[in-house]
């Protein structure tokens, strides 16, 4: 294991891995970001290897994502597997290369903005997931949407009687032998046929 590791420079001690809180500035903001080194026991060199750089390097880069106000590696693989997707699937979906998503995750590098905000509309909406599965006609994911509700409740069963006025046309011979002056036209209500209910 590593704490077994020979220290480099005198070659007798042994290196233990040690994490200091450093405070570091981006873009005027202060963050702490836990950084790693090893340290000799003998002649207290403190050492950073392969393996700590690369973590610091993504510690440093968390924080300034954070900054930038981009999602972390850790949001965004949550959102990933919200979805239950693999990172080359979330790649085909979303954009990136076929080994982006592993970097974004990792904090190795920060995403773009674009992808920024598609990877938050998705969160925030299954509804849009699921949109932009079916527009990208993604056949393996979308056998699994979900089968859509319909957003409306049941109709109430209206019983509408409809009432039509029906205008009768008073015969010209009849009104002819009407002793008064009655009006050419009379108007009575009646039910709507049937069919028309
Ligand atoms: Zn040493």
């Amino acid at each position: 294991m590593d704490d077994k590791t020979l220290c480099s420079l005198c070659g007798e001690g042994h290196m233990t891995p040690r994490t200091e809180n450093t405070v570091t500035e981006y873009r005027g903001q202060q963050g702490t970001v836990a950084l790693q080194y090893a340290e000799c026991d003998v002649c207290g060199s403190e050492i950073v290897g392969d393996a700590e750089g690369r973590a610091n390097k993504r510690a440093v880069l968390s924080f300034r994502k954070t900054v930038d106000g981009l999602l972390t590696g850790e949001e965004i693989r949550a959102i990933r597997e919200k979805y239950q997707l693999t990172q080359a699937q979330a790649a085909k979906l979303f954009g990136g290369g076929p080994v982006a998503f592993s970097k974004y995750e990792n904090d190795d590098v920060a995403h773009s903005d674009p992808m920024d905000n598609l990877l938050r509309l998705v969160r925030r909406s299954e509804e849009a997931f699921w949109e932009l599965v079916e527009e990208k006609q993604f056949e393996e994911l979308l056998k699994r949407r979900p089968v859509r509700t319909a957003h409306y409740s049941a109709p109430e069963v209206l019983h509408v009687v409809l009432m039509v006025h029906m205008e009768e046309h008073v015969p010209m011979q009849a009104a002819k032998r009407l002793p008064y002056n009655a009006p050419l036209r009379s108007t009575r209500i009646v039910e709507a046929p049937q069919w028309m209910q």
